[in-house]
């Protein structure tokens, strides 16, 4: 498909300016202070409306199909929350407006803020951090505020071989080193090497629950007694509550910090750079730590509190990214408590009913109840069909491919999240597209190697766009 560059034609216009009314004064600005000529594509309307409209159906979104990445919970998002988060008393609020004409906005934050504390069990939340990883990042400095308030050195965070690749990030960026724990054989955490890695020196342990394979760790509250009777802080990365809402609460699993992803479990659009909000909530003990400012309430009047001397300060511009609390607000209050349990619910049995179907023709590493995903693995692919030919074959069939090679403890990962607000027609014909691709690995493994035969574009050279990446587009 050509670039609107290469559409250009002299001298074509998408818009008539009427004739200048002032003087042309040539020579007002200095030679050296003039832009170049910018070269910018000249066309017509018809050609800019064709070309974005093309371009955005060569797009592949949770509007369009199917959208199974494990781990990123691509699930359909009702427009009514777009249709709220943008009502003008949202949108036109300045943020250096003053408390007594930004009454609904702060409404929302602080009701949005008790919502999230009840739902997850824990104390207070902050909405500021900008997405999952910032809120990482966010809740390991408060550990870092907590036991610098405490007059203690503790330089280590333990974080399990199937983690995110955000978790040792934010670790090292917050200043601490990483120990990697091992998963046990039923793809939980191995209890007696948690036990055996204990020390003064650990701040704390982040778990991912459900994990990154979709387990749930059935040692939860045996891992928090470890944590705490050594003095250490239990993190939840709680980037995927979806399987939980309603049915249970990580505060009362014994985790003391956790982060959420409002973009992923409480309805915004995401992916693509998309807006995100990553809220931190904690027990008592770390509440003084919180970034300010806190929406706060004093009789019936919202405000700002700054005063909060222990504060880690602020993490984020203003208060966050605003119009992603309002989606989650008015998702939140659309659903009710009933629906978010139902949330949790459809969506552990939609993954329930796939793997069901799926584990007689794939190799499934840790076979048992899963919660809102389930991982497969490439064992026993015939004639060297790898994960990666799969992943392509299904684009082929109008799906987006899941979460291919990772978690790093499968090999071959393949992992499959298919959210709750998929239809039982949907799944069967995503496991009817799985189940022809292993036949046709069978019979005919060119149709997997060569795939996708149906997409303007095939097999990218992935790491060549990562490592020379062009950015833009020059005259040649
Ligand atoms: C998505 C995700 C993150 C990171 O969230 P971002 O909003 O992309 O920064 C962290 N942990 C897990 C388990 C995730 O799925």
């Amino acid at each position: 498909m050509k670039l609107l560059f290469e559409k250009s034609s002299a001298g074509r216009r998408g818009v008539e300016l009427p004739e200048l009314d002032v003087p042309r004064r040539a020579n007002l600005l200095p030679r050296e202070s003039l832009r170049e000529e910018l070269g910018l594509p000249e066309l017509s309307e018809v050609d800019v409306v064709r070309h974005y409209t093309h371009l955005s159906r060569m797009n592949f979104g949770v509007d369009v199909g199917f959208y199974p990445l494990g781990s990123c919970t691509m699930k359909y998002n009702p427009k009514i929350n777009e249709d709220i988060s943008r009502f003008d008393g949202f949108t036109c609020l300045h943020p250096y407006s003053p408390a007594e004409v930004s009454q609904g906005s702060l409404r929302l934050m602080y009701e949005l803020e008790r919502y999230l504390s009840e739902i997850i069990g824990m104390d207070k939340f902050t909405l500021q951090p900008a997405a999952g990883a910032h809120g990482e990042l966010t809740g390991l400095m408060l550990m870092k505020a907590y036991f610098e308030n405490r007059g203690e050195k503790r330089t280590k965070i333990l974080i399990p071989d199937s983690a995110h690749g955000t978790n040792p990030a934010s670790s090292v960026i917050a200043g601490f080193e990483t120990v990697e724990i091992k998963s046990g054989p039923r793809g939980g955490i191995d209890v007696k090497g948690l036990k055996d890695a204990m020390s003064g020196e650990i701040a704390g342990l982040m778990l991912t629950n459900p994990n990154t394979l979709g387990i749930f760790d059935e040692n939860i509250l045996e891992i928090a007694d470890i944590l705490h009777s050594n003095g250490s802080l239990f993190f939840c990365d709680g980037a995927n509550a979806n399987a939980i809402l309603g049915v249970a609460r990580p505060g009362d699993m014994g985790f003391d910090i956790i982060q959420l992803n409002l973009h992923k479990t409480f309805a915004t659009p995401h992916g693509g750079g998309g807006p995100g909000s990553g809220p931190v909530g904690v027990k008592k003990p770390l509440v003084d730590f919180l970034p300010k400012p806190g929406v706060e309430k004093k009789g019936d009047f919202y405000y700002l509190d700054y005063d909060k001397p222990k504060s880690i300060g602020r993490v984020k511009a203003f208060y966050g990214n605003f119009n992603v609390m309002v989606k989650a607000y008015s998702y939140i209050r659309a659903m009710g408590s009933g629906g978010l349990r139902k949330v949790a619910e459809n969506s552990v049995l939609n993954a329930n009913y796939l793997l069901a179907k799926l584990k007689k023709h794939y190799h499934l590493p840790y076979d048992r109840t899963c919660m809102h995903e389930f991982v497969l693995s490439d064992q026993g692919m015939p004639n060297g069909v790898t994960t990666n030919d799969v992943a392509k074959r299904l684009l082929d069939y109008g799906f987006h491919a899941p979460t291919v090679y990772f978690p790093l403890i499968v090999h071959g990962a393949i992992m499959i999240e298919p959210t709750e607000t998929e239809s039982k027609e949907t799944l069967d014909e995503f496991a009817d597209a799985m189940i022809k691709i292993r036949e046709e690995a069978e019979k005919d493994p060119d149709l997997l190697k060569s795939a996708p035969r149906n997409l303007p574009v095939s097999r990218l050279d992935a790491v060549k766009a990562a490592r020379e990446p062009r950015l833009r587009w020059k005259k040649e």
